[in-house]
């Protein structure tokens, strides 16, 4: 009996085994043989910004070989579109989901999103040397491309270490230099500063030109969160905008907004000077986030960090974002302040908001524990107008299971609430946002558009239904209506689920 047991669980295992191996062939014969897929009626919005087209598309080896009106072939795989959307993945030109590569290589935060290419190395922070980072992507690599800038701010801290609250020496730039210039020859697109943070705080103007040029005499851009986004806006606009006509560099303003109410209204006003820009010869873009909200550090309401100086607070609290529009998304001395604005936090603990926000920023300060905050003080209008700048691309800013709403939700909230809602853009605008003038901002070749020789990254998607779910109390709720996503040609994202598949390359400068 035992043996006939044996028997039968021996002949079940090599049957499964067989079954494996022949599974494993057929997959084996698909990718590495002539296999090629025909994705058919589809609704074929190019990234180009032109009007869709019915139409077929062509898959062979991770690159759009044919589209149009083209035939199937003989014994060739089809995927019937069903009449959706066919566009090119999205491109995030501001992007943090790499954090979370190692436990999370198929986010479904990005993916649902119907994103395929994230940039790292933006706020001037990713993880260095940019080559090691980019041969350990490719040992293990996401189900998403990824592409980087060189960061400012782990130059700067690798240079001066804790001792960078001056101006830095022509000798330590030149060894944050020596630093870019390694990471250009692994291929980062450029120079990516986030100025409003430390210890970049602390540069002046002459630290980024000699940087910037670095980059520029290889082809490289330059990509900044400005120095500030609320009371110094203008200041730091100018700042960014002498970069690039001094280092003759392309430069792009990371996540573009008015983070304060005395500012509202003025994005007509700002984009009046982009434009000025653009006609000098400057080659000037700038991407954002759909939200009212950004999210940052307590600190950033204090541009001078004087931490001590109650006035400070005084004027952040009423000139930068009121009590309550500040909602607390990270509180490590007391987690249940998270969720809370920080008027409800004062009430709670019966003090004033501007004494509550100096105990708040001191503690973490001096215990070096983490705290993050939501500021909803951005205005509508301001949102439109700069989204409808041609130059504007769309970006998340977003990280895996982000606190943010943004990181589950900004490419589906521009279409839902931007295009279909409120007929901001048009459709085929939108996704030029989203694929084409991303690539060019960032000077990649060969992807976001839908066309022969082109990466075969593509969503399908229903324009009638994408949405974002994530609000600013309930923030990781996946969006909804990608249908299904390739990425060099492999399926990562089908049915709200990712796949097993892990295609993502590493997108280096081209030269
Ligand atoms: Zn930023």
């Amino acid at each position: 009996m035992i043996q006939k047991i044996l028997r039968v669980t021996l002949l079940i295992s090599v049957l499964s085994l067989i079954t494996a191996c022949s599974e494993k062939i057929e997959n084996f014969k698909s990718d590495q043989t002539n296999g090629s897929l025909l994705i058919s009626n589809a609704l074929i919005y190019d990234g180009s910004g032109q009007a869709a087209f019915e139409g077929n598309l062509r898959i062979k080896n991770g690159v759009i070989v044919a589209i149009g009106d083209i035939a199937v072939l003989n014994g060739e795989k089809m995927w019937d579109a069903g009449g959706l959307a066919l566009a090119p993945g999205f491109i995030d030109p501001h992007s943090h989901f790499d954090r979370k590569f190692k436990e999370k290589p198929a986010p479904a935060s990005a993916l649902a999103q119907g994103i395929t290419t994230i940039i790292t190395g933006v706020d001037g922070y990713t993880v260095r040397p940019v080559k090691q980072m980019f041969a350990e992507f490719e040992e293990s690599p996401a189900a998403v491309n990824m592409a980087a800038f060189g960061p400012h701010n782990n130059y700067r801290a690798a240079v001066m270490g804790d001792d960078f609250h001056r101006i830095a020496t022509a000798e330590e730039i030149a060894k944050m230099g020596e630093m870019l210039t390694a990471d250009l020859a692994a291929g980062v697109l450029g120079l990516g500063t986030g100025v409003e943070y430390e210890p970049a705080l602390y540069s002046n103007i002459e630290e980024l030109i000699t940087l910037a040029k670095i980059a520029s005499q290889v082809g490289g851009r330059y990509t900044s969160h400005i120095r500030s986004e609320d009371i110094a806006f203008y200041q730091a606009l100018d700042e960014l905008i002498t970069i690039a006509r001094e280092a003759k560099i392309p430069a792009n303003i990371s996540h573009m907004k008015l983070a304060m109410a005395a500012l509202w209204g003025q994005s007509s006003k700002v984009v009046e000077l982009l434009n000025k820009a653009r006609a000098e010869g400057l080659d000037i873009t700038a991407d954002m986030y759909p939200y009212d909200g950004w999210q940052s550090t307590m600190q950033v309401l204090l541009p001078e960090r004087n931490l001590t100086d109650r006035k400070a607070y005084e004027y952040a609290l009423q000139s930068i974002a009121l009590p309550s529009t500040i909602i607390v998304t990270m509180y490590e001395p007391n987690p249940a302040y998270v969720g809370k604005t920080l008027a409800q936090i004062a009430e709670q603990e019966a003090v004033d908001p501007v004494d509550m926000l100096m105990k708040m920023v001191q503690i973490t300060s001096s215990k070096k524990m983490g705290e993050m905050i939501i500021g909803r003080n951005i205005s509508e209008q301001d949102i439109q107008n700069f989204m409808r700048w041609p130059f504007t691309s769309i970006s998340s800013d977003g990280m895996t299971d982000d606190r943010h709403p943004r990181g589950q939700g900004a490419f589906p909230r521009v279409l839902a609430r931007y295009v279909r809602e409120k007929g901001i853009l048009s459709l085929p605008e939108a996704i030029r946002k989203m694929t084409s003038l991303t690539a060019t901002s960032l000077g990649l070749e060969k992807i976001g558009l839908l066309k022969e020789g082109y990466a075969a990254d593509i969503i399908l998607f229903d324009p009638a239904r994408i949405t974002d779910h994530g609000t600013f109390t309930d923030p990781v709720q996946y969006s909804t209506g990608i249908k299904a996503t390739w990425v060099n040609g492999k399926l990562v994202w089908h049915n709200d689920k990712a796949t097993e598949n892990r295609p993502g390359r590493i997108l280096r400068r081209p030269r």
